[in-house]
């Protein structure tokens, strides 16, 4: 058959953790808690089952939810979106950035993507018609050249998609960066993707500046976010879009005939849960202690360590002991020493191998622990 998508295969994710299943390894490859989420979270999405929250939701989210979301990011940000035509609940970050883009991307559109880069902006946009358009950063500290990324842009660029904080590199967009970026969208109408599934996990004083604090840019963007990484849940598979209206209204178009609406019970349940905000204000000192931790325990490894400002992914190089690819090493990992990592050249549309392995520490201790005593036998 005629593929729409030749040269891509089962993503690195599903790979990786099925690999690590059958090799009983710990699986540090794809970004997931391996605790549970707390018993109260749970107590409420029950609670909206058992009271009988078990039909559709609306099509754009449940009212209670989007509303919350919107005083949330009116909290965190000081910007206004209106939770009627404003915000949409989605099943999950993916789901929302699929949407977004096939709401925007026609045959011959250009959209220009930070690599390393999450490993589905590229096939989705190749899967609409669209070019990819991909600037490579590079250890170790992964900056961006905002002069070489004008180079990338021509008549055809539709969309830029931003991803801070950064997966799996760890970096943050700083205040030059975002300068940069408006003065390269001054003159065009480029619109922007931001991945904002991080935001809350931001460490040692940095900030999370989200497109919504600058008016500018928030007029030509979508923002998608994950309940999953909020609430310690990515199996609930649910997360937002925000845009302007009239972004809003082609977004909607397209999610309702893709997911019609996303579940209700989780919907009821998280609004009720998050009316308490302290149940996510801790989530950067949470997250600041485990990355504290796992690099504690890392530096007694051959490893070196990049740095991480953000997320919950370390990236480690080791070039200095072993000329292996990323794809061997990561495999010799999972099946001689029993632990999972992601080879970071997945995350670059040329394959581009710069010696880097991801590890995820949303894990518990004990897991971190098990995990590098393996790693030190390498
Ligand atoms: N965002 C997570 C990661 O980067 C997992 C996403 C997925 O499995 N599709 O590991």
């Amino acid at each position: 058959t005629n593929s729409k998508l030749p040269g891509t295969f089962t993503n690195i994710f599903s790979v990786m953790s099925q690999l690590a299943a059958e090799h009983n390894a710990i699986n540090l490859s794809q970004g997931f808690p391996d605790y549970d989420c707390d018993p109260k979270l749970i107590e409420f999405v029950a609670g909206a089952m058992k009271g009988g929250h078990n039909q559709y939701a609306p099509m754009t989210g449940t009212p209670a939810l989007r509303e919350l979301v919107t005083s949330k990011v009116n909290t965190q940000y000081g910007s206004d979106y209106n939770p009627d035509t404003e915000v949409t609940i989605t099943a999950g970050g993916t789901q929302a950035i699929f949407t977004a883009l096939t709401a925007c991307i026609q045959p011959g559109d250009e959209v220009i993507i930070f690599e390393p880069a999450y490993d589905a902006y590229a096939p989705i946009i190749r899967s609409l018609g669209g070019l990819v358009k991909s600037y490579e950063m590079a250890p170790p500290d992964y900056r961006i050249d905002w002069e070489m990324v004008k180079k990338l842009f021509t008549a055809n660029t539709k969309m830029i998609i931003l991803n801070s904080p950064h997966n799996p590199t760890g970096t943050v967009l700083q205040d030059e960066d975002i300068r940069a970026l408006i003065k390269l969208l001054k003159n065009n109408d480029v619109l922007i993707l931001s991945d904002e599934v991080y935001e809350h996990l931001v460490f040692d004083g940095e900030k999370h500046r989200s497109i919504a604090l600058y008016p500018e840019l928030k007029e030509r963007s979508f923002i998608t976010a994950s309940f999953g990484k909020l609430l310690h849940a990515t199996g609930w598979k649910t997360g937002y879009c925000l845009a302007p209206e009239n972004l809003m209204k082609e977004f909607r178009k397209i999610h309702q005939f893709n997911v019609f609406s996303v579940n209700t019970p989780m919907q009821v349940g998280i609004a009720n849960y998050l009316q308490d905000p302290s149940t996510y204000l801790g989530l950067a000192d949470f997250f600041q202690q485990k990355r504290d931790f796992f690099r504690g325990l890392l530096s007694q490894t051959k490893f070196k360590m990049l740095p991480c400002k953000g997320s919950y992914f370390q990236c480690v190089t080791y070039d200095h002991f072993s000329d292996e690819p990323d794809t061997v090493i990561a495999r010799r990992l999972i099946t001689d020493f029993g632990v999972a990592a992601i080879p970071v050249s997945a995350f670059y549309t040329r394959n581009t191998d710069h010696s880097v392995l991801r590890f995820c520490f949303a894990k518990k201790q004990d897991t971190l622990e098990k995990s590098v005593e393996r790693l030190m036998k390498l």
